[in-house]
């Protein structure tokens, strides 16, 4: 067994044996340098994609992780200091740059991920572009935005929290998510509330028509305060088991039709 499933810390002798032994997936993630409130730093999406993406290819079998992608699609976070964001077609470029060099070294399936909100819908449209440039590949992507939006929900009420405690953004989540990878990257005497209830409707059209900032002041989606990496654990089994399940069923699907 290899000590990592990181295409970027493999030697391209490793690569190849591992292809020829069978390694024939590779997961692409989306990430984001983008503010993730006063506790987190901009890394925040970069360091969950690389953690979701080794846990994924773990428990999907014959696939390698592909270097996290960032800058993402964060233009409603550049109403705070420090955040980037790509132009559309730049973001669409990269990614059609991985699948193109992927394909080209022989992978068979190509799964598109994000760890960041904004990318989602993007790499929707892209994986649906590519796949009919590349007939004879598998390109899909993970759960999608709403569905991700469901477990949130679902979070919130399986710890007993109140309803918007993990709002998506910085939130009980993400920041529990990050005390169980490792609990230097939190400012715990920086946490603190940002917008709880549920980011729908108007307030949702407002947050990406006219920023963060103007649905929350410090840049929160959601209550970090009573945050722990117990909890982050058990979101963290609860979200990739989701994903497990979706890629799974559409690597199936396409299998199958093929
Ligand atoms: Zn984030």
């Amino acid at each position: 067994m290899m000590d990592t499933l990181l295409l970027e810390e493999m030697t391209w002798e490793e690569i190849q044996s591992a292809m020829q032994a069978g390694f024939d997936s590779v997961l692409i993630f989306a990430a984001s340098v983008e503010q993730h409130g006063p506790a987190l730093p901009e890394v925040t999406d970069t360091v969950l994609g690389y953690a979701e993406g080794v846990d994924l290819a773990k428990r999907l079998g014959n696939t390698l992780v592909a270097p996290v992608i960032r800058p993402g699609l964060s233009k409603h976070h550049m109403c705070f200091p420090g955040s980037l964001t790509l132009r559309p077609e730049v973001f669409r470029g990269i990614i059609e740059d991985y699948i193109s060099a992927y394909i080209h070294h022989g992978f068979r399936n190509i799964i598109l991920m994000s760890s960041h909100g904004g990318n989602f819908s993007a790499l929707e449209e892209i994986a649906a572009h590519q796949s009919k440039c590349y007939p004879e590949i598998c390109i899909i992507t993970g759960c999608s935005l709403e569905e991700l939006d469901e477990l949130l929900i679902q979070m919130d009420q399986m710890e007993g929290l109140s309803p918007g405690t993990c709002g998506g953004h910085a939130c009980d989540w993400e920041t529990s998510l990050m005390m169980m990878i490792d609990e230097r990257h939190v400012r715990k005497s920086r946490l603190q509330k940002g917008l709880v209830g549920s980011l729908c409707g108007e307030l949702l059209e407002r947050f990406f028509r006219d920023g963060v900032k103007s649905v929350s002041e410090n840049g929160v989606i959601g209550d970090p305060t009573s945050s722990n990496a117990d909890r982050g654990k058990r979101y963290f089994e609860i979200y990739q088991r989701m994903q497990e399940q979706i890629i799974r069923r559409k690597l199936n699907a396409w299998h199958n039709h093929s």
